[in-house]
């Protein structure tokens, strides 16, 4: 453990820790991290893909430094200014147009998605929200509260129901998990669940957390005719895998969906914190003061988020995340074939995972052990999943296809390692992870 790590432990709670190895970064650049022991780690994490461009993205700190220099005010509480208006003409313009209406801004996923679990009831008046087993929408009181992902600490909202995820894998085929789910849920409708009650639903185009599942095709085509149907709001949580990072601007373009919410956040910032959900007027209008926090609508943060867009525009960063994803997949393939410890190689784009199983079961244990190890070998990766074995892959959009294989070389060692029993147990004691 180095100096700094060290010296964490003795001032920093450790409550809003998730931890996989003793990780102290000094500084970073592009797709690298930069560990206090001096070493070049190859960073395959982004923290969760909230370094969207990588780290010190010269458009990020041009635009932080403009806004500061002349700073104007800290919030768009009680004024406006131009950076927030800015950026949210720019959202306004990347949804589809059944969201075109209004954008509110926010500081995290979490905010966001508690903001629209308040509003969504608030303004439809109907008590009821739908979301997934295993969903992660926020580590807030009232987004976890419309959250399934097992981690979570917090209790569930009376109204929230939740609906298994497809899990293409576990289920046999694309095609089991797909009429499993929908069977479930005209049901639920038929039953429990009276679909005029439920003012919307939240859904990950992609569930990462959950374990990086990738929907079945025409599954969410045919949530979203239900939804229709019974004039309940879509909601597409893309504050992980949206914003070009599964090679599409918004991952629900996958599913040929059009949602009436969007929710943006973590790479919006481009590592500075910065959330917006979009949606129709007369939803996103419903009240005033109805949520807000101080310094919402910073201008700094809102400067850095517009940069990012302009720079995922003009350095075509989602066509990118589709080629390097494309390099990143075929390497992941190369090494299922050669790894046991490889169940599954899923995702789109960017956004990838690795199931590791033994045995038929989710090998929860040698996953950590692996991403420690690869660690120790230079390669910054963590990993996710309702039962903790599945690799996730959330690189900065900017990754070559040369850094892509780098890092799965180092994989490919960390795997042989642990197949092998050369990285000791010991060490993951003070890394319970999640
Ligand atoms: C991380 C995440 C959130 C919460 O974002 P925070 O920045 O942690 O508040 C919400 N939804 C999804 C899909 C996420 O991955």
């Amino acid at each position: 453990m180095t100096g700094l790590y060290a010296r964490e432990r003795r001032s920093v709670s450790t409550m809003a820790h998730l931890r996989f190895y003793p990780l102290a970064a000094v500084g970073g650049s592009g797709a690298y991290l930069t560990g206090d022991d001096g070493r070049q780690l190859l960073d395959f994490a982004a923290s969760w893909g909230a370094a969207s461009l990588g780290h010190a993205h010269p458009a990020v700190r041009e635009a932080v430094d403009r806004a500061l220099s002349d700073q104007a005010g800290a919030s768009y509480l009680s004024s406006a200014n131009e950076p927030c208006v800015l950026l949210a003409e720019k959202l306004l313009s990347l949804v589809p147009e059944r969201a075109r209406g209004r954008v509110w801004f926010g500081h995290s996923g979490s905010d966001a998605n508690e903001t629209v679990a308040r509003m969504v009831v608030a303004a439809t008046g109907r008590p009821r929200i739908l979301a997934f087993e295993g969903a992660y929408h926020g580590g807030t009181v009232g987004s976890m509260a419309v959250s399934g992902h097992p981690a979570q600490q917090g209790a569930r909202a009376e109204g929230l129901t939740l609906v298994p995820y497809p899990n293409s894998y576990a289920a046999g085929s694309p095609q089991a998990a797909k009429e499993a789910v929908l069977a479930h849920l005209e049901k639920l409708f038929a039953t429990e669940v009276p679909p005029e009650e439920v003012a919307a639903f939240l859904i990950e185009p992609i569930q990462s957390d959950g374990g990086m599942l990738v929907p079945p095709d025409g599954f969410f085509p045919a949530v979203e005719a239900l939804c229709r149907r019974h004039g309940i709001l879509l909601v597409s949580d893309e504050v992980k895998v949206g914003l070009g990072r599964s090679g599409r601007f918004n991952a629900f373009e996958h599913s040929g969906i059009e949602p009436d919410i969007v929710v943006f956040g973590k790479g919006l910032g481009g590592g500075l914190p910065i959330s917006a959900v979009v949606g129709p007027e007369a939803i996103m209008n419903h009240a005033v003061a109805f949520s807000l926090q101080t310094v919402h609508g910073n201008p700094v943060c809102a400067a850095a988020a517009l940069a990012v867009l302009q720079t995922i525009e003009r350095d075509r960063l989602v066509a990118n995340a589709e080629r390097s994803g494309k390099a990143l997949r075929a390497a992941l393939d190369e090494l299922a074939a050669r790894h046991s410890l490889i169940g599954d190689v899923r995702g789109r784009g960017l956004a990838l995972g690795v199931e590791l199983v033994a045995d038929g079961k989710p090998a929860a244990r040698q996953t950590a052990l692996a991403v420690y190890r690869a660690f120790q070998l230079g390669l910054v990766l963590y990993y996710v999943g309702v039962n903790s074995n599945v690799l996730e892959f959330t690189p900065p959009l900017t990754l070559t296809e040369s850094e892509a294989r780098q890092g799965v070389a180092i994989l490919d060692q960390a795997l042989a390692d642990v197949a092998a029993g050369r990285v000791d147990e010991g060490l993951l004691a003070d890394f319970a992870g999640w």
